[in-house]
């Protein structure tokens, strides 16, 4: 019944958590942020994130732009760590923005659930990151040729969870609302956005996060599962 499947790409094909901890794995060291008084990386790792969290939300709510999110979330960080240093915050902040989508970690079984669903439906991702990155981590994860359309929230002026989106999205690739489902594993930004259009959807849940949602279309917690499923 499906012809069209819309894929979200961080957290879900791209392995975000992984690849985003690599870099700032490697910016610790590079900036030897020991020698500022930050001893434990993996708590600068766990603050950067809890800023990064809050600054996203905001920009998802459209309340913060871009370049805000992205010069802030070290600045603020640094500053809890008492490093007051408007140069090395912004390093840091176009260092990650040029290392990241140059990591390559995906889930697994991406490959081989892309390749047996390429031959069966049409495949396209649905992304709230930006646009310069996105295209990059897909080229560079070599996965970009599985799908026909990649559409960004930069692209449309509207970001998930929002219908236009979702609207524009099928409109751009002729995909009516009923042969079409959303695989992502965001419950608000892809679950709850893709049925509000009427569009069936897969939870990529893979910590197997508790929830209170009953009438999700599909869940699984590992990509493997979706062969059994398309
Ligand atoms: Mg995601």
């Amino acid at each position: 019944m499906y012809k069209h499947i819309f894929f979200d790409l961080d957290r879900t094909l791209w392995d975000f958590e992984k690849n985003s901890d690599e870099v700032l794995n490697e910016l610790y060291e590079k900036y030897n942020l020991f020698s500022y008084g930050i001893d434990d990386c993996n708590k600068f790792i766990k603050r950067y994130k809890f800023h990064n969290e809050k600054l996203w939300s905001l920009y998802r709510q459209n309340k913060i732009e871009k370049e805000k999110l992205r010069d802030e979330r070290f600045k603020i960080t640094l500053e809890e760590f008492s490093v007051n240093c408007d140069v090395l915050a912004s390093n840091l902040g176009s260092d990650y923005i040029l290392l990241c989508p140059k990591k390559t970690n995906l889930f697994p079984y991406v490959h081989s659930t892309l390749n047996y669903l390429q031959n069966r439906y049409n495949l396209h991702i649905i992304t709230n990151g930006f646009e310069e990155v996105q295209y990059q981590k897909l080229e560079n994860s070599n996965i970009i040729d599985y799908f026909n359309q990649i559409i960004t929230s930069e692209q449309v002026g509207f970001k998930k969870p929002s219908s236009e989106i979702f609207i524009f999205s099928m409109q751009k690739t002729f995909a009516k609302n009923s042969e079409s489902i959303m695989i992502g594993d965001d419950l608000y930004a892809d679950i709850y956005g893709a049925k509000e259009v009427g569009m069936d959807q897969v939870y990529f849940n893979p910590l197997k996060h508790k929830h209170t949602i009953s009438n999700i279309t599909f869940e699984i917690n590992c990509l493997s599962q979706l062969e059994g499923i398309l």
